[in-house]
């Protein structure tokens, strides 16, 4: 009987690339052809209407409630008359997935018929009954309700074929339960500070907007082998598999002709996010086999992570219907590159100037060297928090592991921005131009354009780095919502202006120039973040010795890196911007221990079922095989004779049953360790119980079965190898 994992191999190596039905029109046609934009709403929504919702948007203010109704049955007509009869407030809980709950238009008519009704109340807010959503002991029972409300910032669409609405999600008591809240807060908050110092440059400004470009990493695997893998369905990774004997060493996948079923894929995907409005534009195959990415040109950041998340759920929906599955998870497989999702961040004026762009004359270059040398000072503040903000039980995989950024957070500059702040820090006259000619480093600030633009060099080892008119944030995962980065990202900077702006009016007030105000804080803050620049491979060992010692948060224990965000400077910070309270604070720390937790057991239990029921069988039936041929020969030949014709399998008989041994007795200890783990109260000592406990037993279990992988008869191996998942033909 032919074994499942042959006829998975079989159905997913004869399979054909799936045809992509292509649009009749061009791209500029049917771009954002599901989204409620302002051609749309122009189209459907009075004339009146229309002004007062632009004019709220375009403000920053609420949707005022007299015209709520009139976007609400504008907005229905919109989705009426494009195949949607459901509609749903689309909200980001702390789960790292979208919620929604679909209603139909219908409402009575009182003639025992219905009629297609939406109202502006329906489209403001709901209370949904989210008693199930994390929420870290905010909402107690007896107040199970919650908030959700339009973020209209973020225009509605049509996904399938219902409306969804871009909503902020909130406890009854106005605590935040969501991404999206605080993200929108943290926005606001560094449009004020670095608005207020963008204007010594410039008195025009108004606003400044973040902006965010994702490039998201992913892998593909054929959905019959997907199928076969109990590890992937339950838990998003291979929880066990010996490496190929090829993966990525030939370093041929990166950037290599994309193979005909997965560029259909890819077609199909660009297609949908087109008409989502996501202006995807780039995709290529990535370092490990069967990995990908796609990254769209950048947009404002929240509408950018709506954007993002967005991707994701359509990327398993357009999977799907190409016979793959999609993996997010952060490390699918040992052994070869894990996924992230660089965050390309930067910060931009209502004025159209990039603030971490070098510019034309003095006084751009100033305000470049201005906000970065500020970016930099916060990140070296808040480099724990930043790292908190981005770790995760999956990406803990990737993070410290010999190809992804390191679990310490540095920034790199590249030697030419690196010149010039030490240029700056070391001048002493305003003008920048004493030290030019003793050091031979001829970069006045008037210079910068020239040397920087298309001079950013590139290290890839570097979790933070400047990339010539942007800071790419590398460390953030491929299945994180990028608003837990941008969060603390933008509300860290955001601080640190403030700081900035009160420092150098001070000094404006006693009399100095705001050249010399300027330059004199830039020089001192040049100098007291200079622990957190580094250039060098942050892959290393010495690096991490050295980080140590320049007082760089160095935690590498996931459930330990949270506790950065109840630190005093950490809760100080997210209470003057307005960002987070102490109590959003503790709570999502709750549940930031608790998903930890639970990622670990679910995949502890898994690991334990396949060990058991899987792995142990087929490795006792091999051996068992194997006794009966030494068996056979010693019946057959004569001692001497048959013991030395024996010896292979007998030595291999041993071996087999060490590792069944200590597999069987690993698995009875990593239960026992849960059993115990479970039973603590604190949801963080919890975790780390998991992280202590757990974790390291389950590395063992794996060691042990991929030893047997290579032992046992292939004929009877039962899961899906590394080398038939990786390779899709
Ligand atoms: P690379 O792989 O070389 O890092 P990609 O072209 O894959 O570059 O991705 C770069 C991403 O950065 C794109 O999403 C792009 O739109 C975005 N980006 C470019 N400039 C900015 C900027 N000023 N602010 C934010 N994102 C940016
Ligand atoms: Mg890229």
């Amino acid at each position: 009987m032919p074994s499942l994992r042959f006829k998975v191999v079989d159905e997913a190596f004869n399979r054909k690339a799936d045809p992509v039905e292509m649009p009749a029109e061009s791209p500029e046609r049917y771009y954002g052809k599901q989204v409620f934009n302002r051609q749309k709403m122009f189209e459907y929504l009075p004339a009146a209407t229309y002004e007062a919702l632009t004019s709220a948007i375009d403000n920053k203010r609420p949707l005022p409630r007299e015209v709520a109704d009139s976007v609400a049955e504008g907005m229905k007509r919109w989705a009426l008359d494009n195949g949607a009869h459901h509609y749903t407030h689309w909200f980001q809980p702390l789960t790292e997935t979208t919620a929604e709950k679909h209603d139909a238009f219908v409402e009575h008519d009182g003639k025992g018929g219905v009629v297609e009704k939406f109202t502006g109340k329906l489209l403001v807010q709901q209370e949904p009954d989210a008693s199930s959503f994390p929420n870290g002991g905010i909402r107690n029972t007896f107040e199970a309700r919650g908030y959700s409300a339009w973020d209209i910032s973020s225009p509605a669409f049509i996904m399938g074929r219902t409306l969804c609405i871009p909503t902020v999600f909130i406890s009854y008591t106005g605590e935040s339960l969501d991404y999206k809240t605080p993200l929108l807060r943290a926005l606001n908050s560094v449009d004020r500070a670095a608005a207020a110092v963008a204007r010594y440059f410039d008195p025009a400004v108004e606003h400044v907007r973040s902006y965010l470009g994702w490039e998201q990493e992913y892998f593909l695997v054929d959905e019959a082998l997907y199928s076969a893998r109990p590890d992937l369905m339950l838990t998003g990774r291979t929880l066990m598999g010996h490496e190929s004997a090829k993966n990525q060493q030939l370093e041929d996948h990166y950037f290599g002709a994309i193979p005909s079923r997965v560029e259909a894929f890819m077609l199909d995907l660009e297609i949908e996010c087109h008409k989502l409005g996501i202006p995807a534009k780039t995709r290529h195959n990535e370092v490990a086999p069967n990995q990908f990415e796609l990254a769209p040109i950048f947009e404002e950041t929240n509408l950018a992570n709506d954007h993002n998340l967005l991707l994701m759920s359509l990327m398993a929906e357009v999977a799907r219907r190409h016979h793959f599955r999609v993996l997010l998870h952060e490390k699918p497989f040992a052994g070869i590159n894990g996924s992230g999702k660089h965050n390309n961040w930067s910060l931009g004026t209502d004025t159209g100037t990039l603030l971490f762009a070098p510019g034309k004359t003095v006084k751009d270059n100033l305000q470049f060297i201005t906000f970065t040398v500020n970016v930099m000072a916060a990140v070296h503040r808040h480099n724990g928090l930043l790292k908190a903000s981005i770790a995760s039980a999956t990406n803990a995989h990737r993070l410290g592991a010999n190809e992804a950024p390191p679990a310490i957070i540095s920034i790199f500059t590249g030697t030419q921005l690196a010149n010039i702040l030490d240029h700056i820090a070391k001048s002493t006259n305003d003008e920048l131009t004493d030290l030019a000619d003793k050091e031979g480093i001829s970069v006045g600030v008037n210079q910068i354009p020239e040397i920087l633009v298309d001079a950013t060099d590139r290290n890839r080892t570097s979790p933070f780095a400047f990339t010539g008119n942007r800071f790419e944030f590398r460390a953030v995962g491929s299945s994180a919502n990028c608003a837990s980065a941008m969060i603390a990202l933008n509300a860290a900077v955001a601080e640190q202006l403030t700081e900035f702006k009160a420092k150098v009016d001070q000094r404006i007030a006693a009399g100095e120039t705001l050249r010399h105000a300027l330059l004199e804080e830039i020089r001192a803050l040049i100098i007291s973040s200079d622990p957190i620049h580094f250039d060098g491979n942050g892959y290393s060992d010495e690096w991490k010795e050295e980080a140590a010692r320049r007082g760089l948060d160095c935690e590498t224990s996931v459930p330990l890196i949270f506790d950065a965000y109840l630190k005093p400077e950490s809760v100080a910070m997210f209470k003057n911007t307005g960002v987070f309270n102490e109590v959003e604070l503790q709570a999502r720390n709750e549940v930031k221990w608790e998903m930890y937790t639970k990622k670990i057991q679910i995949e502890a239990r898994v690991l334990g079922d396949l060990a058991i029921n899987h792995i142990l069988p087929v490795a006792t039936r091999y051996q068992s095989v194997l006794l009966d041929n030494v068996y056979k020969i010693r019946s057959v030949f004569a001692a001497e004779k048959a013991d030395s014709m024996a010896a292979e399998d007998m030595y291999t008989i041993e071996r087999i049953a060490e590792h069944i041994r200590i597999i069987k007795e690993e698995t009875a200890e990593m239960i026992r360790a849960r059993k115990v783990a479970n039973r603590i109260e604190s949801e963080r000592e919890k975790a780390i119980a998991y992280h202590d406990t757990v974790l390291p037993r389950m590395d063992t279990i794996r060691y042990h079965i991929d030893k047997l992988e290579l032992m046992v008869d292939n004929e009877i191996w039962p899961l899906p190898k590394y080398r038939e998942l990786l390779f899709i033909r």
